[in-house]
């Protein structure tokens, strides 16, 4: 029912209206990757009043710099004010929309597609499969269900999708389902060596020169989360000045973090405002880590979750350590 129910409410208000597709705050590949393949996929259907944007600050992450569609994205400041219909993408809750809150309040309808067990359920109309491995594989159903075909553009935003929010398809919820729909993507001409290259494997010298200082800090924590341990470390807004960074490389630093093969939980606090934090947890199975991140103020997955902490960053990993006993997953 809620498809046609999305179905419905795109046929009503897309063609002739106003269309605005938002996405998460420091958007990720899924946020973005759902959001420009879905907004190319109304393109294509002849929907001509179409923007995509995402909450401020306006800096689109350098991986996704050649996403195709980024040229329907424009910064907050200049987003319709008041939409016909708004499509939400990858948002688990609306603190995740900053200052485009107020959209929400003025279109005349909304979809949220998403995939957080997290899920408000706030908007009008809800997708939302928390067995889906990403927001791209609700934007993909709901694109057939309107009779738009992919093509090769729509496909690479989606794959990055995929590919970004199931690390590399190596995730657990990485199922036949989402084979599929890459093997569908792939089919399209689109090449993955390449998209890869760009999205992982592609970074500055000093983004290395950063990770290294941050990573030499980190500590083991082998008692945490009843003798499943942690490791933890941070990175200030210090460090990313000393190795002239922009914020948004420090979001692959949980991945070397959460290789640590003695513990199940790695934490990464990273600096975002004096004295306020980004957290981000992941957890290798013991810990439903989305649980401690609802506790402290966020959301997420049950393995990879987040939210924003106050104080100094030792404080932040002390409040998350007293939340991790009670969220294991037996
Ligand atoms: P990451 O650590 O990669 O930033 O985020 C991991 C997961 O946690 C993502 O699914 C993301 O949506 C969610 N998440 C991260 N930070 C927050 C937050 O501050 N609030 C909420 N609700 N979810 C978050
Ligand atoms: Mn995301
Ligand atoms: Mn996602």
């Amino acid at each position: 029912r809620e498809w046609a129910d999305a179905v419905r409410t795109v046929r009503e208000f897309a063609p002739a209206g106003r269309v605005l597709l938002i996405c998460h705050v420091s958007p990720d590949g899924d946020a973005l990757g759902s959001m420009l393949g879905f907004a190319l996929g109304l393109r294509r259907l002849g929907v001509r009043d179409l923007q995509a944007t995402f909450p401020d600050p306006f800096e689109i992450p350098e991986p996704f710099v050649d996403l195709p569609g980024l040229d329907l994205l424009v910064p907050e400041s200049q987003a319709y004010p008041d939409p016909d219909l708004v499509l939400v993408f990858d948002v688990a809750s609306e603190s995740r929309l900053g200052g485009l809150v107020d959209r929400l309040a003025t279109a005349r309808a909304t979809v949220v597609l998403d995939h957080h067990a997290s899920n408000t359920r706030f908007g009008g109309v809800h997708l939302v499969d928390a067995t889906a491995a990403a927001t791209a594989v609700v934007a993909e159903q709901l694109l057939d269900r309107l009779d738009v075909p992919l093509d090769v553009e729509i496909a690479e935003c989606l794959y990055v999708a995929l590919a970004t929010d199931t690390g590399s398809f190596r995730f657990d919820m990485t199922t036949p389902r989402v084979h599929e729909m890459a093997a569908r993507l792939i089919a399209t001409g689109l090449r993955p060596g390449e998209i890869s290259r760009r999205i992982f494997d592609s970074r500055p010298f000093g983004a290395m020169k950063l990770f290294a200082d941050v990573l030499g800090r980190a500590q083991l924590d082998p008692t945490a989360a009843a003798g499943h341990g942690m490791v933890w470390t941070y990175a200030t807004l210090d460090d990313l000045a000393r190795h002239e960074q922009r914020p948004y490389v420090l979001d692959a630093l949980i991945d070397p973090v959460r290789c640590v093969a003695e513990v199940d939980v790695s934490v990464v606090v990273k600096e975002i405002a004096e004295g306020e934090w980004a957290v981000s947890l992941r957890s290798k199975g013991a810990v439903d880590v989305s649980a401690v991140a609802v506790a402290l103020g966020g959301g997420g997955h049950r393995l990879a979750a987040g939210f924003t902490g106050y104080g100094a960053p030792g404080e932040v990993v002390v409040a998350i350590r007293e939340h991790l006993d009670a969220h294991l997953i037996v």
